[in-house]
């Protein structure tokens, strides 16, 4: 029995190298061909003396630079970083010194990026660049930069490298930053393993599957599920640089090897819109399964793709820490509004946030989960991981939802985001829920900020939609489906919310812009 993804990807490749596994833009590789330059890399790391256990930070957008570090990395006993390639100076050192990374992987882009950070960062030792052979750096590095092909070339390993074992290191994945400054999940080659074998098997995932990924791989989503689930079961994958609306959408109607597409909430709102722009087509026949995660699906959504593309789209939960929570039924019935039941071999339970006790089904709590696919705790960080865990090894997600009588979870917000004013509970998501159906409303974030009266206020964030509803009409409007303490207090207009890579909402950013500001004329007490 493997004890890694990477080894399974091996043995795979081993068996069949001619079978084609990866196109990006012009290129193709076989499975053989990707091994062939994955054990190049990974012998070039050892030769140019990384040591097991010792990290590489891929800095780099979706390329097969990106698969073949990722997997060399591994493969030379080495522990992945992996990076938000929109994260700048700040971010970019946080992560590089928290890591304490011994080298970066990236272009000539990031390379500039990374230069003005040689002296807070002296560990970081050499950058291997992904441009083409010899070609000039857009910026001085003040490492020694080494060419990516290069590099591969001079690995050209003679002898087969030890594989890593199942409890060692393989990746350190930083949260998003979604509720505060990121931090790294350990995940262990096992618990890639446990979440790919789950994840394969509830979606029926196999050598037959081909995958359109535009999702960034330096994301949970985009690695973990998309190429992860194709090394694993064997098939391929379409990977593109980045998501376009109007290339995506061709490719799924008129390209009929594709099967399978993953994409966050936001990517599926702008195929829908595209959709209705270029008006009816075929419906996109080979494809069998379209998936949304990372943020929440609107129901409206839901039955907006389902008009679109003649299909229910599946709905799942995951995180950085734990990979892959709970996704709705490959067979079964597909519930809007719902991220489904656990995977196979995994646990999930709602408790009480005070009492810490399991809640019966129905009543809103925070989701805990357990199982083989949970992160080993958070680099250098024991504090975290202590208040994290429960004695008998229960994660606590800080996601805050219940469990439906048919064992369907949803999410209704997370734990440090929920309002507490004048001591009743209020789940920002349900007051978003119901102004995102107002007609002057395009986007909504609800916050609470602080309150001398009622300990919290909660506040509406709007982007509006011509002509822009007036704030009371909002307020009025909320009257009607809500109780009185969920009402907004304050509606503020914006012209964009802020939304990281995955396009969730940043609240914590909104909270320090709208703390530091004073209330603008448009403000509604
Ligand atoms: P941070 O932990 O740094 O604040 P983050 O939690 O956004 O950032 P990720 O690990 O990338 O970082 O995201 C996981 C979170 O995304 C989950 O905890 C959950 O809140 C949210 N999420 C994922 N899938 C869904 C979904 N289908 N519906 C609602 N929320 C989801
Ligand atoms: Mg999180």
């Amino acid at each position: 029995m493997a004890t890694s993804l990477l080894e399974t990807f091996l043995t795979r490749a081993r068996q069949s190298p001619e079978r084609p596994i990866l196109d990006f833009e012009q290129q193709r590789f076989t499975a053989g061909q990707l091994a062939g330059h994955v054990a190049a890399f990974a012998s070039a790391l050892q030769r140019r003396g990384l040591k097991p256990g010792e990290r590489v930070a891929l800095f780099l957008e979706n390329s097969p630079a990106f698969v073949i570090s990722y997997l060399g990395t591994q493969y030379a006993g080495g522990v992945v970083v992996l990076v938000n390639t929109q994260y700048r100076q700040v971010e970019l050192g946080h992560i590089l010194s928290d890591a304490g990374a011994r080298a970066c992987v990236t272009g000539a882009a990031g390379a500039a990026e990374l230069a003005p950070l040689k002296a807070q960062l002296p560990a970081l030792e050499w950058l291997v660049t992904e441009e083409s052979p010899g070609g000039p750096l857009s910026a001085p590095v003040p490492w020694p930069a080494v060419d990516f092909d290069a590099l591969l070339a001079e690995g050209n390993p003679t002898a087969a490298l030890p594989l890593p074992g199942g409890e060692q290191l393989a990746v350190l994945g930083y949260t998003s930053g979604t509720t505060g400054r990121s931090k790294g999940a350990m995940l262990l080659h096992r618990n890639l393993l446990a979440n790919v074998r789950a994840v394969t098997e509830a979606w029926r995932w196999t050598e037959k599957d081909r995958l359109l990924l535009t999702l960034p791989l330096f994301h949970t989503h985009g690695l973990m599920v998309g190429l992860h689930g194709t090394l694993y079961s064997g098939g391929s994958v379409d990977l593109r640089r980045r998501f376009a609306a109007p290339e995506v959408l061709s490719a799924l109607q008129e390209d009929s090897s594709l099967t399978m597409f993953f994409g966050v909430p936001t990517m599926y709102g702008r195929l829908v819109e595209e959709a209705r722009r270029t008006g009816p087509s075929p419906r996109p026949r080979s494809l069998r399964l379209l998936v949304s995660g990372s943020a929440p699906l609107s129901p409206q959504l839901f039955h907006d793709v389902e008009e679109t593309f003649g299909q229910r789209i599946l709905e799942r939960y995951g995180m950085t820490e734990t990979i892959m929570n709970t996704t709705n039924p490959y067979e079964g019935e597909r519930r809007p509004g719902t991220v489904g039941m656990p995977y196979p071999g995994q646990e999930a339970r709602v408790v009480d946030v005070r009492t810490r006790q399991p809640l019966p089904d129905g009543e809103t709590g925070e989701i805990e989960v357990r199982g083989p696919h949970v992160f080993a705790g958070y680099w250098q960080r024991p504090d975290a991981t202590a208040e994290s865990f429960d004695p008998e090894g229960w994660f606590r997600t800080g996601d805050l939802g219940l469990r439906d009588r048919d064992g369907y979870f949803h999410i209704t917000g997370r734990a440090r985001e929920l309002i507490i004013s004048g001591g009743f509970n209020v789940y920002p998501r349900e007051v978003e829920e119901v102004l995102a159906t107002h007609p002057g409303v395009a986007e909504v974030a609800v916050l609470g900020l602080p309150d001398s009266d009622f300990g919290e206020q909660v506040v509406a964030v709007v982007v509006p939609r011509s002509p822009a509803p007036e704030a009371q009409a909002l307020t009025d409007f909320c009257k009607d489906s809500l109780a009185s303490f969920k009402k907004p207090r304050r509606v503020v207009f914006v012209e964009a919310l802020p939304r990281n890579a995955l396009g969730k909402v940043q609240k914590h950013l909104l909270r320090e812009r709208l703390q530091t500001q004073a209330p603008p004329a448009n403000v509604q007490k």
